[in-house]
């Protein structure tokens, strides 16, 4: 009996109309256009044609944000294990704080009139009984930041080195590579006022780039000054946009009162001629911020680390002083593409409430390097998968199976018992589909303490004793692994 499954919401959208198959999982349906608001057409029977679908589930993962299945699950584990090796190689430690945190965390922290607060915070409902608004965290510093100062991190030996990887939230217009929940590598050092450092941070994202299998990542660089020398330059900045109002597009006209910098990293085709003959803040640094600046690029020389120089690069968030990076493919991919980014924020302990202390990090986009990585044809790492699966002449004797399986586990190894109730042929089958490299198959002759062990990859099989099974498997694995 055709059923239909789903049907468009938004005048205009195309419809589908389904019948459920035989097992109510498949559908045939038809795609017909519905003009604005006209009712739903609903044509069954004969019409119904070719194409086959999935039924549509009631439920799906929110817009923008996705589910990592295992494959891609296990190519953000790889990206995190060597981000954590990394990070401690060079004296980092972790740190884990709450994917939510106060709303002035991030309203003071990253600042107010910040895309990524105005626009793109979530925000909690608070509950009845709770008079604190709370926001989920939408990058990682404001909140380490807040950490260092509750936990009186000033008085450890400085600086304090941190890392962390974890999900940041965004109330961004989804598209490709911009979710609203991604994963960031994030790396922090707070304490120390640089220059040496903010180079050792940069090579290390490089290095980080590198590990993974990204070899041409560009780094983009730039000084934003400090409280000394920005304010003259944003006045400078303003009169200079003020004098070609009438060439302004109506978005960068309201961000000019309010946050001229962001003038500069406009994605807006009409700016780019304005904005190439904009002042420049890497001209008109105070001496101090000049010698810094200096100081980073001496470093960077020092490293073998080549960069280019980026007079527009900003960065988006208020907190930022002095040295502001961004990381891409050298292989284009425009502004979406940016593959990490970080700056010194040498005002944000402060602005948060504790004592005047220098600091500087950055942050990797993982959703985007595992796009990268794809997109270069680098293949996501081998799943090590199941050593073995134990499976039996008996399909009832699930007890057996599990107990030798569970012996083995003790010993460390991946196996998986058989335990529903099907033919041998079909454990085994499956056995072979999941990839595991043995099959111990229990039968008569385990009343003797023996087993067959089947290596299913070489098509052969051998009687093995059960107390030498765990010496079998390791055997066959180490060698395997390093093979
Ligand atoms: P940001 O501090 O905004 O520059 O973010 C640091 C890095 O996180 C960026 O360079 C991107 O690689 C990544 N990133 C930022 N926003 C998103 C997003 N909405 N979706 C995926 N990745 C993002």
């Amino acid at each position: 009996m055709p059923r239909l499954v789903r049907h468009s919401t938004g005048p205009g959208e195309t419809v589908g109309l389904a019948t459920l198959g035989d097992h109510g999982t498949e559908a045939c349906f038809r795609v017909v256009s519905r003009p604005p608001s006209a009712p739903t057409p609903y044509v069954p029977g004969p019409h119904l044609t070719a194409a086959r679908l999935r039924r549509v589930p009631d439920f799906q993962a929110p817009r923008g944000t996705r589910d990592l299945l295992p494959a891609e699950r296990a190519a953000f584990r790889r990206l995190e294990t060597v981000a954590t090796d990394l990070a401690r190689r060079y004296g980092y430690r972790e740190i884990e704080t709450p994917l939510f945190e106060q709303t002035a965390v991030f309203e003071r922290g990253v600042g107010e009139v910040t895309d990524v607060v105005e626009k793109e915070l979530f925000r909690l409902a608070p509950r009845n009984e709770e008079s604190e608004s709370w926001a989920l965290r939408p990058e990682p510093t404001a909140g380490i930041v807040r950490a260092y100062i509750q936990h009186g991190m000033q008085t450890l030996p400085q600086p304090v080195k941190l890392t962390m990887t974890g999900p940041m939230f965004r109330y961004d217009r989804p598209q490709a590579g911009r979710y609203r929940e991604f994963w960031q590598f994030d790396v922090e050092a707070i304490g120390d006022p640089g220059p040496a450092i903010d180079a050792e941070l940069i090579e290390l994202a490089l290095r980080f780039y590198r590990e993974v299998g990204l070899a041409d990542v560009e780094v983009r660089l730039n000084s934003i000054g400090d409280a000394a020398c920005r304010p003259a330059y944003v006045e400078e900045l303003t009169a200079y946009y003020r004098e070609h109002l009438d060439r302004l597009p109506p978005v960068e006209r309201d961000r000019l009162e309010r946050n001229v910098l962001r003038l500069l990293d406009s994605k807006d085709p009409a700016m780019v001629e304005l904005n190439a003959g904009a002042p420049k803040i890497t001209d008109r640094l105070c001496d101090a911020c000049a010698e810094h600046f200096a100081g980073v690029r001496a470093h960077l020389e020092a490293l073998g680390i080549t960069y280019a120089l980026d007079p527009g690069l900003v960065r988006g968030l208020d907190y930022y002083t002095r040295t502001a990076f961004e990381f891409f493919p050298r292989a284009g991919g425009g502004q979406q593409s940016a593959l990490g980014g970080g700056g010194r924020y040498d005002g944000l302990v402060e602005l948060l409430g504790g004592r005047p202390t220098p600091g500087i990090g950055f942050g990797v986009g993982l959703d985007r390097v595992v796009l990268a990585l794809a997109a270069q044809g680098v293949s996501p790492p081998n799943d090590p998968g199941l050593v073995a699966v134990v499976v039996g002449a008996d399909p009832a004797a699930s007890a057996e199976r599990l107990r030798v399986a569970t012996d083995l586990r003790g010993a460390g190894l991946a196996v998986r018992a058989d335990l529903g109730h099907r033919k041998l042929g079909r454990q085994l089958e499956a056995a072979s589909k999941e990839g595991a490299h043995f099959a111990i198959i229990l039968g008569d002759e385990l009343a003797d303490g023996q087993v067959q062990l089947k290596d299913l990859q070489a098509g052969t099989q051998r009687l093995v004793g059960i107390e030498d099974l765990e010496r079998e498997l390791s055997r066959a694995t180490s060698s395997h692994r390093h093979g």
